[in-house]
């Protein structure tokens, strides 16, 4: 039962949103537990603006009434960042209703877009205007670009466009007491002093609610080629990458990795979606190329690597998609990792990057390192070997080994130290694109020097002096 006091918030709440976007009660529950079911959090309401001017007078509303605002997209993250405490002064803040694309400048190369628009639907948006955005994520379905930038969301063609950093010129963002930062600039060069931009993105909704963005466009490509590898180690997959840079340059825009434990899980819960390999394999390496030349030229180039790479004796095998279904059946099988992964069981999942360099050595001593540590755990690897990021998780022991799902969910610190020990020492990011949330908070004091904490901890002083914008996320 809501305080009188709430009652009055929740009516000024209204009086800003409209009613039916004030969300209380049962309603609320989904907006409540991350994406992942870890966290389950508690709000006073769920807030849905349907205007930059709407979240800045929310959040001036919150600073009279001293409560937290907790923003949230689409609620994918993998962090748990969007999740509310369980205190109850919160309001999550949804950015659902902020979902305009607002404009497309074709010449210049960018766009326009509201934090509440879907990833998916900003790509659309690009390609009907006759351009690319390049951001690109299983989740993109659900997941927006305020989100994507908040927490400077990577996906499949890092390698090639960068991540949402990289492809974000402006923002516009109503600050921690109000105020809106309309930072929309469309411009490659700007250098007149700090870069607030840089601040507000990755910063996961602790520093300020972004509610537009003013993002990169690219030329849309006229072919795309794509091909699965089978290969036997990740020393070969990282020759390989070499060898597919020299070949490819610029036009190599995925290079993803995975084992064949990953492509076992996916056969095991998605009947539909099978190795194209009759032997099993080791490795398996997902290679895509965007090319501004005709269809023919790109299979070509794919097909001149991977002989080049055949006659290395880098790969044991490989097809090439030979149609636009045949290529989305290959990246079906890297992208239902994750879910194949989550229907098998428990799983403690690490987001992590090393030089490319060192992937092989670290991929092998960490193996080896949590067998002896943690027997019976099975590794699930995948990702994006050329931005040298892989999700190196560990699922609970199979069916027979005895080990419960708490037991194992029982020593996710144990495990988490171990492996990440080893990034720390292999000159690695605990985070490589899914941010810290409330997930990896502690892990962070770690790793970071306190030198950096400090500085973090005074900016977020310095822009968010209450602490108002998303409490305990990123730093305690
Ligand atoms: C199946 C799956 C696959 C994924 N694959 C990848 C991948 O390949 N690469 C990758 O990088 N990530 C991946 N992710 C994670 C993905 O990056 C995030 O889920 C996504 O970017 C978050 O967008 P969202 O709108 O859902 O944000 P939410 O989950 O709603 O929020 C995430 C964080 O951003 C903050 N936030 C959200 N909107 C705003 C805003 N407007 N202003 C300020 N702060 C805000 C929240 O407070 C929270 O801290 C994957 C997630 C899933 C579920």
């Amino acid at each position: 039962m809501a305080e009188p006091r709430d009652t009055d918030v929740l009516a000024a709440l209204a009086a800003i949103v409209g009613e039916t976007n004030v969300v209380t009660g049962a309603d609320a529950a989904p907006y409540l537990t991350d994406w992942r079911k870890r966290f389950t959090g508690a709000a006073l309401a769920v807030v849905r603006p349907a205007s930059t001017e709407q979240v800045s007078r929310v959040v001036r509303l919150a600073a009279q009434h001293d409560l937290a605002i907790v923003p949230q997209g689409g609620n994918t993250g993998l962090c748990g960042g969007a999740t509310p405490d369980a205190g109850s002064r919160n309001i999550v803040l949804s950015t659902s209703r902020l979902n305009r694309v607002r404009s497309i400048d074709v010449l210049n190369n960018t766009m326009i877009v509201e934090a509440g628009v879907p990833l998916a639907r900003a790509q659309d948006a690009a390609r009907e205007a006759g351009r690319l955005f390049p951001l690109s994520l299983a989740a993109e379905g659900s997941a927006t670009i305020g989100g994507n930038l908040a927490t400077n969301a990577g996906g499949t063609q890092v390698l090639r466009y960068g991540n949402a950093r990289e492809l974000c010129l402006g923002l516009e963002v109503v600050t921690a007491d109000g105020e809106i930062w309309s930072g929309l600039n469309a411009l490659r060069k700007n250098n007149t002093g700090y870069d607030l931009r840089d601040l507000f993105i990755g910063a996961e909704g602790t520093l300020g609610v972004i509610t537009s963005a003013c993002v990169k466009l690219f030329p849309l490509p006229q072919s795309t080629g794509t091909a699965l590898v089978a290969l036997h180690r990740v020393e070969d997959a990282l020759a390989l990458l070499d060898l597919a840079q020299q070949h490819a340059a610029s036009t190599l825009t995925g290079f993803e990795l995975f084992s064949d434990f990953c492509l076992r899980l996916v056969e095991k819960h998605f009947s539909d979606h099978r190795s194209p390999f009759a032997a099993r394999h080791d490795w398996h390496v997902l290679i895509e190329i965007s090319n501004h030349q005709s269809a023919e030229a790109t299979t070509t180039l794919l097909e001149h690597l991977l002989e080049t790479a055949l006659a290395a004796g880098l790969i044991e095998d490989a097809v090439i998609a030979q149609s636009g279904a045949q290529a989305a059946e290959l990246w079906e099988l890297r992208e239902h990792i994750s879910e194949a992964q989550a229907a098998e069981g428990k799983n403690i999942k690490h987001d992590i990057s090393v030089p490319i360099s060192r992937i092989a050595e670290f991929v092998r001593e960490t193996d080896a390192l949590l067998a002896r540590r943690f027997p019976g755990v099975r590794m699930v690897i995948f990702g994006h070997l050329g931005d040298g990021n892989l999700h190196y998780n560990v699922s609970a022991p199979g069916f027979g080994s005895g080990q419960d799902d708490g037991s194992f969910i029982a020593q996710q610190p144990a495990v988490y130290e171990a492996v990440h020990d080893q990034v720390h020492r292999f000159g690695g990011s605990i985070s490589a694109e899914h941010g810290i949330g409330q997930l990896k908070r502690d892990e962070l004091l770690r790793y970071k020097s306190s030198v950096e904490v400090a500085l973090m901890r005074r900016i977020k002083q310095a822009l968010d002096p209450d602490n108002r914008m998303n409490p305990g996320k990123i730093l305690s």
